[in-house]
């Protein structure tokens, strides 16, 4: 037996693998390089709360334990800050695990999904895998064309998914174009916000004053799943820990699919005191508006065009493919995202780092251009 592809479930043999960020240590041995800065993967550059570092050192002696496998805790904070039920929450090992169990609950193989164009590459791949029918709608300006995707539902139609705001082109919905699309979706058709950006985005530090809170339309769309992670603002990707909000219904089904003890004890301490560490996050909200300008700064500065962002990292286009210039960004040490794979080949995707890094990044970009 040499191609075991062939007995794969036709979803699978079709898949292509998520691609991630470049790993630092892998770029320092290829490249030889000493002193490297990612800006590949939307991290918080402030790293995570004191506070979330210390309760995962008062955790490192329980870890023969298994975890809370309701993480009672975590979800008795985070309904207290929503004012919502317990049971209306699903933890997940990051928030790509809520996007897995829904559409894992309700997409059977020849369903269909619908999503954007250029929208977050876990969407096809959850679909995909469990033999689902991919409708990926085409954007609009870069993000999603709401009108489009609604003339998209067949009685096929299970999921849609919408990000907002949307990773990797930053373009966000206002709250009456999402409330007039949730409207005219059928109860029957589940629809998953993903908000892994929520607090960046929801921030009047950034201005967007028209930018919807998923929360507040739960009581509304009780087809609606929102979803949250502690990987972005909260600074702990490390530790992979997100949730998904509905109601006490389809969180029972998502809690069906979750493997018992999905998030592990770290996760679970760290995204708890995190929580309590709202100063932090105003802090990191405040640095990414201030190093966002000083990026559109720099492109504009360049005559490079970009896609405004709502998040903590943004797309410019260098009007031809972008290939060469992120392999020429890697050997001066810097890390940033190509997004060919999201059919954006003339645009690269860089994170908001902190103002030291970006200076670094605008520098190695100048000298490259010029
Ligand atoms: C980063 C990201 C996520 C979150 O991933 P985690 O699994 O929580 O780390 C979800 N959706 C989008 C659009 C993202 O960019």
């Amino acid at each position: 037996m040499n191609n075991y592809c062939e007995l794969a479930v036709p979803g699978v043999q079709s898949l292509t693998p998520y691609q991630p960020g470049k790993p630092i240590d892998e770029l320092k041995r290829e490249y030889g390089l000493q002193k490297i800065i990612k800006l590949a993967s939307n991290e918080n550059p402030l790293g995570p709360s004191p506070m979330a570092i210390d309760a995962i050192k008062s955790q490192l002696n329980e870890l023969a334990r298994y975890p809370d496998g309701n993480g009672f805790e975590l979800k008795k904070k985070l309904a207290l800050i929503h004012n919502l039920q317990p049971s209306q929450i699903t933890l997940g090992n990051g928030s790509n695990d809520i996007l897995e169990f829904v559409a894992r609950t309700f997409v059977s193989a020849n369903d269909e999904v619908i999503f954007s164009q250029h929208a977050f590459a876990v969407y096809p791949l959850v679909t995909q895998a469990i033999g689902g029918t991919i409708c990926e709608v085409p954007a609009k300006d870069w993000g999603h064309d709401l009108a489009a995707m609604l003339d998209r539902i067949t009685d096929q139609t299970r999921l849609i998914f919408i990000a907002n705001p949307n990773n990797p082109t930053g373009t966000w919905l206002t709250k009456d174009e999402l409330t007039d699309f949730l409207r005219k979706i059928p109860k029957t058709i589940i629809v998953v916000l993903d908000e892994a950006y929520f607090e960046y985005a929801h921030s009047t530090e950034m201005g967007f004053s028209e930018y919807p809170n998923g929360m507040d339309l739960l009581a509304d769309f009780e087809n609606l799943v929102v979803t949250r992670t502690f990987s972005k603002a909260y600074g702990l990707a490390g530790l992979r820990v997100g949730y998904g909000v509905s109601n006490i219904g389809i969180a029972d089904l998502l809690n069906r699919v979750r493997q018992p003890f999905n998030v592990n004890s770290l996760a679970l301490a760290a995204a708890t005191a995190a929580l309590d560490d709202q100063d932090h996050i105003s802090k990191s909200v405040l640095l990414n508006k201030q190093e966002m300008q000083a990026l559109i700064n720099a492109f504009s500065a360049l005559n490079l065009s970009y896609i405004p962002s709502a998040g903590n990292f943004i797309c410019f286009d260098l009007g031809y493919d972008a290939a060469p210039i992120y392999i020429e960004l890697l050997k001066q040490g810097v890390i940033v995202r190509p997004v060919a794979n999201y059919s954006m080949p003339n645009h690269l995707r860089v994170t908001v780092g902190t103002a030291a890094e970006n200076k670094i990044f605008i520098n190695a970009l100048n000298q490259i251009l010029k």
